[in-house]
Parts: C-alpha cells; sequence; structure tokens
C-alpha cells in the first residue's frame, strides 16, 4: 500500500498541547484534560449521513461536527452488531480475544475481567457517566456502575422502545420517562455537560436510535412526505432526532465554553441492517455491499469522525482506522499513559491526525464473526462472508461463501472478486489472518438465533402498544 496517500496532508497539528495528568494539588496553571464524549450511532446506514452525501435525510448536527472534526473514509468497528462492537470499543481490545464474540444473551456479558476507558478514565480523576444503551450484561456485577461509570441513565438491554420506559433506569433505579427516548438522552448529556463544567469529564453517549423497534413521534414523521417508503420514512424521523440531540450536546459545549476542550468521537457500532427476513430498519449502506451481521463492508465500515476543535484541523482521513483506536486515543488526549500490559490493540490517532506521524495506524485489521472473516490490508481485503447478505432469501446452504479477495481502493462495493487472479495475495492476507487467528479466545457464548439481540426477556405491554400505534408508521 501505499500510505502516504492516505493522510491529506491538511490535517495538522494545531497545538503540541500534552495535556496533563489530573493529580491533587496540581498547578493551576497547567492545561487540564480534555473532556471526552464518545457519541456512538445504532444501525445506522454509511449512506445515511450529509457528509456521505446523504440527500433525503437532512443531518446538519452530525455534518456541522465532521466539518469541524476529521471525518474518517475507512472508518471500521471491530464487530458488524452491537454488543461485540461495545465490547471492543470499551476496552480497547478486539473482543473476540476475550470471548466476546457475539451478542450476549441471559447472564453474560462484558466479563468482569476486563477493564473499560471508564474504570481508566475514573481512575485519573474524570467524572464518568453512559448515557443510553449498555448492552453488555444484565448481571449486578456488570451494571454501568460497576464497570467505571458514576453516573448512567438508559437502558441495560440491546434495543428498547422509544415511547415507554419500561427498562430505563437512573443508576440502578427504574425511572418513569415521558420523554421520547431519543430526545431523553439528548436531555440527559446535556445536563451532564452542564453539571461536570468544571472538571474533565467522560461521556458515553450511546443512542439506541436506529435500531429497531422503529418508532418516530409524529412531528418529525410529518417533515418526510417526500419519502415513500414508510420504513425509511421512519427512519429518517429517528435519524433527525439523533441529530438534534446531537446538536443541543454541541450547542451546550460552546455555551459552557467547552467546545475546544472536548475531543468529541462519532461512529455508528455496526452497519445498516438491510437483509431482508431478518432485521430492516429502512437504512442504506451504499455504495457498500452487504448489510449488519456480515464481514463485508456494509456490515463493518460506518460513519466516523473524531473533531477536538483549537486542536485538529478540520479534514478527512483515508488510511483504515477502527473504533478500538478511539479508546487509546481518548486515553492520550487524557495524558493515561497506556500499559503494555494492558494488551490494548487500539492505536492513539492523534499524531496521525495531526500530521506527526505519516503512514498508516495499521499494518491491517482483523474481524472474526463465527465463520465469517475478513482482513483488510492496504487496499487489499480478504473475506468469507454470509452467503444470506446478498440473497436475502433466509435459506442458506453453507453458512460462509469462499474467500473472497477485493481491491477497496477500485472496488468499494465488492463485486470484483480476485481470488482467482491473485492467489498469491489471497494465501498472504490468509496467513495473516490465520495468525491473528490463532490469538483469539473461544466464544464464552453462542451466536444467538434471535439476531436483534438481548431484550431483556420483556414482551411490551399494553401501553406500549397504545403509545407506539399512534406515531410507529408501520
Ligand atoms: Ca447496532
Amino acid at each position: 500500500m501505499n500510505p502516504c496517500s492516505c493522510l491529506r496532508l491538511g490535517v495538522l497539528f494545531l497545538s503540541l498541547l500534552a495535556p496533563a495528568t489530573i493529580s491533587v494539588g496540581a498547578a493551576p496553571t497547567q492545561t487540564p484534560p480534555p473532556n471526552i464524549l464518545l457519541i456512538v450511532g445504532d444501525d445506522m446506514g454509511y449512506a445515511d449521513v450529509g457528509f456521505h452525501g446523504c440527500k433525503d435525510i437532512p443531518t446538519p448536527n452530525l455534518d456541522a461536527l465532521a466539518a469541524a472534526g476529521v471525518r474518517f473514509t475507512s472508518g471500521y468497528v471491530s464487530g458488524p452488531y452491537c454488543s461485540p462492537t461495545r465490547a471492543g470499543l470499551l476496552t480497547g481490545k478486539y473482543q473476540q480475544r476475550f470471548g466476546h464474540e457475539f451478542n450476549p444473551t441471559g447472564s453474560d456479558g462484558l466479563p468482569v475481567t476486563e477493564t473499560t476507558l471508564a474504570d481508566r478514565l475514573k481512575a485519573a480523576g474524570y467524572a464518568t457517566g453512559l448515557v443510553g444503551k449498555w448492552h453488555l450484561g444484565f448481571q449486578p456485577k456488570m451494571h454501568p456502575q460497576q464497570r467505571g461509570f458514576t453516573e448512567f441513565y438508559g437502558f441495560l438491554g440491546g434495543e428498547h422502545s422509544y415511547f415507554d420506559s419500561t427498562s430505563i433506569q437512573r443508576d440502578t433505579t427504574p425511572v418513569k420517562e415521558m420523554d421520547y427516548t431519543t430526545d431523553a438522552f439528548g436531555r440527559e448529556a446535556v445536563a451532564f455537560i452542564q453539571r461536570h463544567k468544571e472538571n474533565p469529564w467522560f461521556l458515553y453517549l450511546a443512542f439506541n436510535a436506529v435500531h429497531t423497534p422503529m418508532h418516530a413521534t409524529a412531528d418529525r414523521l410529518a417533515k418526510f412526505p417526500g419519502i415513500a417508503d414508510k420504513q425509511r420514512r421512519t427512519y429518517a424521523a429517528m435519524m433527525i432526532a439523533m441529530d438534534e440531540a446531537i446538536g443541543h450536546v454541541r450547542q451546550t459545549l460552546a455555551q459552557t465554553g467547552q467546545e475546544t476542550n472536548t475531543l468529541i468521537c462519532f461512529i455508528s457500532d455496526n452497519g445498516g441492517p438491510t437483509m431482508k427476513g431478518v432485521t430492516v430498519n429502512g437504512a442504506s449502506n451504499l455504495p457498500l455491499r452487504g448489510s449488519k451481521r456480515t464481514t463485508l463492508e456494509g456490515g463493518i465500515r460506518v460513519p466516523f469522525v473524531v473533531a477536538w476543535p483549537g486542536h485538529l484541523k478540520p479534514g478527512v482521513f483515508y488510511s483504515p482506522a477502527i473504533q478500538l483506536d478511539l479508546h487509546v486515543t481518548a486515553l492520550a488526549a487524557a495524558g493515561v499513559e497506556v500499559k503494555p500490559e494492558w494488551q490494548l490493540d487500539g492505536v492513539n490517532l492523534l499524531p496521525f491526525l495531526t500530521g506527526e506521524k505519516t503512514g498508516a495506524p495499521h499494518d491491517a485489521l482483523y474481524w472474526r464473526l463465527g465463520q465469517q472473516m475478513a482482513i483488510r490490508a492496504g487496499d487489499y481485503k480478504l473475506v468469507r462472508h454470509d452467503q444470506n447478505a446478498d440473497t436475502q432469501t433466509g435459506v442458506q446452504q453453507q453458512p460462509v461463501t469462499a474467500a473472497k479477495l477485493y481491491d477497496l481502493r477500485r472496488d468499494i462495493g465488492e463485486t470484483n472478486d480476485l481470488a482467482a487472479a491473485q492467489p498469491e495475495k489471497l494465501r498472504e492476507l490468509q496467513t495473516r489472518w490465520n495468525k491473528w487467528n490463532a490469538t483469539l479466545a473461544t466464544p464464552l457464548w453462542g451466536q444467538s438465533s434471535t439476531p436483534p439481540g438481548n431484550r431483556n426477556g420483556k414482551k411490551p405491554g399494553a401501553g406500549f402498544k397504545r403509545k407506539t400505534r399512534q406515531a410507529n408508521s408501520k
């Protein structure tokens, strides 16, 4: 590969600020470490943001964030669905290393032997909070407040109604939430940012938007008379709710004087679910091929932005990066030293974004989800993916395809298989993947037959049905 081509040199270091580690009695003249705001969308399509060219859904606040920061064209997640990506994000390690390969069910969750980003930033003196979706276990010992988050407002499962407070808690106490949950999560994020403006803080704002169930408010649905497809219209209405919430959050940062002292990262946890017959939400991953739950690009390449106004010059970053990097990047910004024994897989992106380092952050990126696999090294990708990714039939003779080789620079849509033409490249990538695969753990639990993930064993009650009929466009 040609690493230099991956970085547009417009991304420059504006400040050589080295944040001081927080310590009691630190001199007041020291620059305080920045706040860390990690925003995660859920099941968003790669195509469905204005900064990727989306035309039918306006995302002005996400576009403004991207324009104020660095937009990644090859930003990836290590899991093609919800919980594994979150496990990787919060630990900074490929989640398959500790067996968190699939969505957990029942009593399973992020192993308590793992340390989270919240644990690390809390130890560095940060105020820590999670607003939104957890999806890393229901057991009391796995509760966010046992995993480094001092404050919690949200739900523990993998999905939730947007009109019902069935499983919403503040800390460990169930609450009666009257707002549409995306609005509520925006409200709680704003309150957290205002509450902690005097101290460094870490906020993990994990929306469940735009995951199913497809619930939107009537006023937002009314903004899309031109979208004929009802599911896409609902999706659009859910997207703009999240976009508005992010706008409120950024407005609060500006109003409280925290704009240039807050590192903001935004990703979707996986690609849009587009395989008919499983779960779909109206997302589009074009021009990428494939869906959530596949190791094709559509499952793993996502909208990905890192913004730190006044410190990172806005630009575009072309080299592959992965959500594991955000963990290490956040630690670096906070002045937390990464210890070798932590065995993190993420890379600090800051020197690459400032131009201090050139080249690619990673020699290769890797994926495994059961028998699906992928490796991207430079422009080349080797992949074995779910056979249903294209057929959309729900019937399969074999679980995965044979190994396919693609040149993503020339073929972002993964249509021209080079496996027969370039057998040496195929063998090289397979060998590299095999070496990585040999370092992984046996999955701690199996792949659930119910793809949407953990529903907390609860079925929607009568109130749920009554409320959602009013605004659900189905
Ligand atoms: Ca998801």
